[in-house]
């Protein structure tokens, strides 16, 4: 039996079109149940419901072999546990967006950068927030948030935020501008790299399957 570890939401509705070019259908809707254990087509695969940011722990301890995770997600656990006992062998180039620096709009973002002046800065993302300012030189004092980043800087609490943009529909609606792009994101197979050992025949052309339906999605998109 192999446990796919999913997050509900984009990261699951992203997934599920690659697992049905594989051959691959979920038994239940995460919506429409409040089940934890989904089963699917498959009498040997299972798909269980986690935090998005639970994902990597998930495999790593072998709740789960395998599981797909934002890269924004995996490099800040990396950051927090050295990455190991995960191996990433596919970006499925789903749940596109970007990690960037956003700022009050008006507020001088170059000029603050310029004259060495310390910055704080809200964010769910410490760890990429820390080495992205570390590298520039800038220093900045980091407030640690859940959620709602967008709200530090309209209540004073915070000059900028590190978050995740897709459209900038959110940071327009509350008077916010994107000032700096730190990467591109998108969202990866990650798979338990014990479990690619001793079960590799089951997992290998799960893999492979899941890369095969991702190269095709990528060269026809779905509309
Ligand atoms: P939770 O809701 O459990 O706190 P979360 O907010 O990280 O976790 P989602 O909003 O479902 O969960 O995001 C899951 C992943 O989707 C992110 O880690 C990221 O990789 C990707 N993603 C793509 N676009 C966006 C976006 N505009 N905002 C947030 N995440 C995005
Ligand atoms: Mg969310």
């Amino acid at each position: 039996m192999l446990t796919l570890a999913l997050s509900k939401g984009r990261i699951f509705d992203d997934t599920l079109p690659l697992l049905e070019r594989a051959g691959i259908t979920v038994a239940e809707d995460p919506q429409s149940t409040r089940k934890l254990i989904l089963g699917t087509n498959r009498a040997d695969l299972r798909v269980v419901l986690v935090r998005a940011s639970d994902v990597p722990t998930y495999v790593r301890y072998g709740g789960a072999d395998l599981g797909v995770a934002g890269l924004d997600v995996l490099l800040e656990a990396d950051a927090a546990d050295g990455g190991d006992g995960l191996y990433r062998p596919v970006d499925l180039g789903i749940a596109s967006c970007r990690l960037s620096v956003a700022t009050p709009q008006g507020w001088d973002y170059a000029g603050a950068v310029r004259q060495g002046a310390r910055i704080r800065v809200a964010t769910k993302y410490v760890h990429l927030a820390r080495e992205h300012f570390a590298a520039k030189g800038v220093h900045v004092d980091l407030v640690k948030l859940y959620g709602s980043m967008e709200l530090a800087p309209l209540t004073g609490m915070a000059d900028a935020i590190v978050d995740l943009v897709s459209s900038g529909g959110t940071l327009k609606a509350n008077g916010l501008v994107e000032v700096e792009r730190i990467m591109d994101i998108s969202a990866r197979l990650i798979v338990n790299q014990a479990a690619f050992k001793t079960q590799a025949a089951e997992l290998k052309p799960l893999v492979a399957a899941l890369r095969d339906a991702a190269q095709a999605a990528s060269a026809a998109p779905a509309a």
